[in-house]
């Protein structure tokens, strides 16, 4: 028997965990990131707690794996991060070897993601799906023939990036009109705060529920909101739910997946969010993809990534 160490590195939080050689986690760790600390910080961190793993588990740790929550260079196993100081063409696998004596797979956590669902999740005995996750921004990944296909430049799979609208407004990638402007969980934090501007008395359930504050409207309190039948959020929530549906009507006609996992804390509250998915799909779709391709949540909610990164360190032992 011999166990491995997974990480997520995230914007908001950092979690370490113990995996063994079937993917059952032994123990986890889950702290906020110290945005400010930087690189510097994290890395010393991930030694800490990457070390802390080794002593408490009883077996072996063989190697580590790693889902990064921004751009990875996969064949040359470099984080390749424009937005985070600190990050650029860092060889963090090499980093890993290094600190740990370990030998280490890194990857972005979409396609992370996708490899954790794919193995331990909603896609385990299938051999191709699509996983995208909802969270901050909007992430892709594919599984096909029942490996993760990163493309050329490893930006395979990008959804979030996929220009749904030509009169959108300016994405973080530079291009305008993205999928991410419409429907991820900043655009719709953004729509709850524009209807506040318009539309004051109809926002009160969703500012309540952010602390009070109309500036300060989260996209959870937008989805909690719509799941209490609140008449806004739930407007709010069906139009990002449409613009999800057609970036996937193009995306299932590309890859005709088994089946299309969608993940990452938006998706939390269950069905709020996928039924009118679905519902989008079945009106904008040939029934031919409604019966071809399955729509389901990641059966490992906001874990896929490390479940993946676990994936990625038995890969290397
Ligand atoms: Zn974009």
């Amino acid at each position: 028997m011999n166990n491995v160490i997974a990480v997520d590195v995230g914007g908001s939080r950092f979690r370490v965990g113990l995996f063994d050689q079937e993917g059952h986690r032994l123990l986890v760790s889950d702290e906020e990131t110290f945005r400010s600390g930087g690189r510097d910080w994290m890395l010393q961190r991930l030694r800490e707690q990457c070390q802390f793993m080794r002593q408490k588990s009883d077996y072996p740790v063989q190697a580590g794996g790693v889902s990064f929550g921004g751009p990875v260079d996969f064949e040359r196993q470099r984080v390749t991060s424009l937005h985070a100081p600190g990050w650029e063409s860092f060889p963090l696998a090499q980093w890993f070897k290094e600190a740990l004596g370990l030998p280490c797979r890194v990857d972005n956590d979409a396609n992370a993601g996708a490899l954790g669902e794919y193995r331990f999740g909603a896609g385990r005995g299938i051999q191709s799906l699509v996983y995208i996750t909802l969270s901050t921004g909007i992430g892709g990944g594919l599984i096909c023939g029942g490996k993760v296909f990163r493309g050329k430049d490893s930006m395979a799979g990008e959804i979030g990036h996929l220009p749904v609208s030509d009169s959108g407004v300016l994405c973080a990638c530079g291009a305008r009109g993205c999928l991410e402007t419409f429907c991820s969980g900043s655009a719709i934090a953004q729509r709850g705060r524009e209807w506040a501007v318009r539309r004051p008395e109809a926002v009160a359930r969703m500012v309540e529920l952010s602390g009070g504050s109309a500036a300060d409207i989260t996209s959870k309190a937008v989805v909690q909101a719509a799941a209490e039948g609140d008449m806004a959020a739930t407007r709010i929530i069906r139009e990002a739910a449409r613009w999800l549906a057609r970036a996937l009507v193009t995306v299932i006609r590309i890859v005709n997946p088994d089946r299309v996992i969608l993940g990452g804390g938006v998706t939390q509250a269950g069905s709020v969010l996928l039924d009118p998915v679905r519902e989008s799909l079945d009106e904008l779709a040939s029934p031919s993809i409604r019966h071809s391709t399955e729509l389901v949540l990641a059966e490992l909610g906001t874990n896929s990534p490390l479940y993946g990164a676990a994936a990625l360190a038995l890969e290397v032992a």
